[in-house]
């Protein structure tokens, strides 16, 4: 029997078996997917928001707020990309400024910390290639840019290396009520827990039924994003938002952590797994994004790529526990941001339903990863030298060595496909996207897990590469 298990390891499951491994507690973690972060968390924006958004008042403006503030601590303490470059969003009408004015009373409101309206020169000063029209914007210096799926796992890892458990492709498909707590039938067996939080994403309205009357809806909102090689990566200084107005929540133009430019996302209710990108909504969102930032070069996309919202008639998130049920439900846009603050609030309702927190002594926070590539010099001779596998680059537009493909097979948790690679150590997110160094990663799984290169999926169970050996000898 476990104290606890979390349905879902997204960036929420994640971060509250985090926190939860804080303590001496069985922690387990139930994941459909072969992967962490194989939803909504690899999928978005990939912005640390600085908290205007929600309504004040809300929970989502308090979390947002809160997460924003450990996103800095939490990022250096677990070696993960994240830069606060601070984002404006800019007005350009008279409606715009309208709804600029609102949102700084809004910001206020939360305590987003240095909030302020800048002038059209000062917008201009902060963002050269800002359309000519600009009249004013609202500068946010806390927004900041993360590596969404690296947050994920950094949390993720942290757990398993304290004691937390993850069994992945175990999917939670039926919730039964028990004297101590609740049974749940998966397809690796029954997996009892005294305590059960669903942070089952754009699954969590279906994972809430199975234990508690149906309570809300949940709506799942597509985003589109082109997503642009780094020879853009300049073209904004900070994250550019348009005011969302009667079209829906304005396009963004915005450097991502690892260098690129990223435009998007458009908004389509779809189907909860649809993550199918198409060319009428991707000219809607380039033509959005030229709006703000006329220069951007279109022709530089690398790649397409969708993501679905959590939507739901509540202007807020869904967390609420019903005895020794949480649902941390419904945590659509900011919740990438929310998440560390989010997994704090849920050990704290956790805790108002009797659960015993006591803390390891031996709890240990740190995680660190070898980048070749922002080492200099020397720092790479004397690597080499220990180890030549280092020596040996593997995805040339990152540069990215085998030694660092080596040493993310034996993390707490290993990938088990080509992308498991890509998200681990940053193979295959270059211009090239894959093409160069996508076989050689394949050599390398297969030589190292001793399997044949036929048996190596490119992400998901099943999506193989190759379908069969041609060359079968003699
Ligand atoms: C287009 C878009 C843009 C966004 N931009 C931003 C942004 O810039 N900043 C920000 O802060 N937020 C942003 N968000 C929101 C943010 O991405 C989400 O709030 C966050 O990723 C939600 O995390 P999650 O863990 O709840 O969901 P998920 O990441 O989807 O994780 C849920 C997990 O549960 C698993 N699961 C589901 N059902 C079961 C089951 N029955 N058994 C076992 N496992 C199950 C799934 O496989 C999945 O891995 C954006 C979202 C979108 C879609």
């Amino acid at each position: 029997m476990y104290d606890v298990a979390i349905i879902g390891c997204g960036v929420i499951g994640a971060a509250t078996a985090y926190e939860l491994s804080r303590y001496n507690l069985r922690v387990v973690i139930l994941e459909k997917e072969n992967d962490v972060a194989m939803g909504t968390s690899r999928a978005n924006s990939a912005i640390v928001h600085a908290g205007y958004d929600a309504q004040a008042g809300t929970l989502m403006a308090r979390l947002n707020v809160e997460g924003n503030a450990m996103a800095g601590p939490l990022c250096e303490e677990l070696d993960v990309p994240f830069k606060r470059i601070g984002s404006i969003v800019a007005a350009f009408d008279d409606f715009d400024e309208g709804v600029v004015q609102k949102l700084y009373e809004r910001g206020m409101a939360n305590g987003v910390p240095d909030l302020r309206i800048i002038s059209a020169e000062e917008t201009k000063a902060l963002e050269p290639n800002i359309a000519d029209n600009v009249r004013c914007s609202l500068y946010a210096p806390t927004a900041g840019v993360i590596c969404p799926w690296e947050y994920t796992l950094a949390f993720a890892e942290v757990a398993v290396k304290n004691g937390a458990e993850l069994k992945r492709k175990c999917e939670v498909t039926a919730i039964e009520k028990t004297e101590e707590g609740f049974c749940l039938s998966t397809n690796q067996g029954e997996i009892c827990a005294k305590y059960v939080v669903n942070a089952a994403g754009v699954y969590s309205d279906k994972i809430h039924d199975m234990v508690l009357p149906h309570a809300f809806d949940l709506i799942p909102v597509s985003g589109q994003y082109d997503l642009l090689d780094k020879s853009e990566g300049s073209r904004c200084n900070t994250v550019v938002f348009q005011c969302p107005g009667l079209e829906g929540k304005g396009v963004l133009v915005s450097p991502t952590v690892h260098g690129n430019l990223i435009v998007g996302p458009s908004a389509e209710e779809v189907d909860r797994d649809d993550t199918a990108t198409t060319a009428e909504v991707l000219t809607m969102v380039r033509n959005r994004a030229k709006r703000a930032v006329p220069s951007v070069d279109l022709r530089q996309c690398i790649r397409n790529f969708a993501g679905v919202r959590a939507n739901s008639a509540v202007d807020d998130f869904l967390i609420s526990r019903t005895e020794n049920f949480v649902d941390l439900a419904g945590i659509k846009s900011p919740g990438l941001t929310a998440a560390p603050a989010i997994a704090k609030h849920a050990v704290e309702l956790l805790k108002e339903a009797g659960i015993d927190l006591e803390e390891k002594e031996n709890w240990d926070g740190k995680r660190v990863r070898i980048k070749f590539n922002e080492m200099n010099e020397e720092q790479r001779r004397a690597l080499i030298e220990e180890n030549p596998a280092y020596g040996r680059i593997i995805c040339r537009c990152n540069t990215v060595t085998e030694g660092e493909i080596l040493d993310c097979l034996h993390t707490p948790i290993p990938p088990v496909s080509v992308d498991g690679v890509k998200r681990r150590t940053g193979t295959g997110m270059g211009r090239c996207q894959g093409g160069f160094c996508g076989p050689r990663i394949v050599d390398i799984l297969a030589r190292e897990w001793g399997v044949s290169p036929v048996e190596i999926p490119q992400d998901r169970d099943e999506a193989y590469i190759l379908t069969h050996e041609t060359k079968m000898g003699n």
